[in-house]
């Protein structure tokens, strides 16, 4: 976060004012987490000065004489006053002295906190006792504040009572971010919803012409919806046998890496070689204490440039989005493309850390293993050059697990699109 200035005003005000509403108005740009209004100066003790706050869109609050001080943030706000996004544009102070004998001076002094873009580490796929899990959301924030997390999507199967209670607490409870979702979940296969409470009044589907209906509704209300283990079949319903048209984003990772999780790759590679701009997602798909599945495995990384859910959404509709294994294992550094990237040119920088001696670091261009790393050291960095006319390129690190003779993924990232990356929204 950085601390930045917005205005600091002098105001005279006198008797003649009372009963006067005034506007300090003030410019907000875009990716501000919190604001602060403070009214410095000595008001006589026989005089009020009511004070007030509004965004471009409506009034956020009216404390009257009783404050001289506003906090407005995504998660909190100085009683009287409504938390949420804050919106780029015109805002207002408003003033208006209530009571007042003789003049007096005041300072308006109004700051913000900008937002730092940071990768944000979450779990998108999660169960919760809203449907078939262990645990309520306070229990879940908090496994997942201590496994070092940043956010979860909620994904419940078929409901959105849990979107309901996140949104009593501005979806942020334990220091987790919460995303709204639900996992559709047909008996033909299941895909998360995310970004809406309330994706769909009616979840159910009777037949393909129904499914491409509802996913059409589902995508025009402004949700993101993502296929969800499209190769598994231990159970009834879990392979996704509908239509993959409109689809844009693919969960390949769900929990513990499995064959099917390697077909749910390559199909993704497929349709990227393809040109089709689909994102891979990850989630452990946890429902509670288990010896397989674990919260946060796999984590899904994410480079947010916004505040809250906004900057969620739009790192996935950007690609800006990794997967790694583990939380504190091998990760992208400071210095990598980021996924995601736009405008980039042939040559791009592959930085990692938190690699071991043994482990395989493929660099993939346009489908094609293009260079290939034997690790050494705890860290890469490298500057790779691929072909002009590249279309993408993007990174895996393997380790060899000598129990079953394979190469196992700690690593996967999204493309780098030469010529832009991002879904293409209808
Ligand atoms: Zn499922
Ligand atoms: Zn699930």
């Amino acid at each position: 976060m950085a601390k930045v200035k917005l205005l600091t005003s002098k105001l005279q005000v006198h008797p003649q004012d009372l009963g006067v509403l005034v506007e300090v108005p003030f410019e907000l740009p875009i990716g501000y987490q919190s604001l602060s209004v403070e009214l410095i100066g000595d008001i006589p003790e026989d005089s009020v000065l009511d004070l007030g706050l509004a965004d471009p869109n409506r009034v956020r609050g009216w404390s009257g004489g009783s404050r001289s001080s506003i906090f407005l943030s995504l998660y909190k706000a100085t009683p009287g006053y409504l938390r949420g996004e804050l919106p780029r544009g015109r805002w207002a102070v408003l003033l208006s002295p209530y009571e007042i004998t003789r003049a007096f001076e005041v300072v308006v002094k109004i700051e913000g906190d900008l937002y730092c873009p940071h990768w944000l580490k979450s779990d998108l796929h999660v169960h919760s006792l809203h449907s078939d899990g262990c645990w309520d959301l306070c229990q879940l924030t908090e496994r997942a504040k201590s496994a070092g997390l940043d956010l979860l999507a909620l994904t419940d199967h078929n409901t959105i009572s849990q979107n309901v209670e996140a949104s009593g607490w501005g979806f942020f409870k334990n220091d987790v971010l919460l995303l709204p979702a639900m996992e559709w979940t047909t008996r033909k296969g299941h895909a998360n919803v995310f970004g809406l409470c309330d994706p769909m009044p009616d979840w159910r589907v009777n037949d393909d012409e129904e499914f491409s209906l509802k996913m059409q509704e589902v995508k025009n209300r402004g949700a993101l919806v993502s296929i969800n283990h499209p190769y598994d079949d231990f159970a009834f319903g879990l392979k996704w046998d509908w239509s993959y048209e409109k689809v844009q984003f693919i969960e390949i990772w769900n929990g513990p890496w499995r064959s099917s999780s390697e077909l749910a790759r390559r199909a993704w590679e497929k349709a990227l070689s393809a040109g089709v701009k689909l994102v891979a997602l990850g989630g452990s798909d946890v429902h509670g204490p288990s010896d397989w599945v674990e919260l946060g495995s796999p984590t899904t990384w994410l480079y947010t440039t916004l505040p809250g859910i906004s900057g969620v959404l739009e790192a996935l509709n950007k690609g800006a989005v990794y997967l790694t294994r583990d939380i504190d294992g091998v990760t992208l550094g400071d210095k990598a493309t980021v996924p995601g990237s736009t405008n980039v040119d042939n040559i791009v920088t592959i930085d990692l850390k938190g690699l071991s001696k043994g482990q395989r670091v493929d660099v993939i261009c346009d489908g094609q293993c293009f260079k290939s790393f034997l690790v050494d050291k705890t860290t890469l960095e490298v500057q790779v050059e691929v072909p002009i006319e590249f279309r993408y390129i993007r990174t895996e690190v393997y380790r060899y697990d000598e129990t079953f003779d394979v190469w196992l993924p700690l690593l996967i990232t999204n493309p780098i699109w030469r010529l832009g990356g991002g879904i293409e929204h209808e």
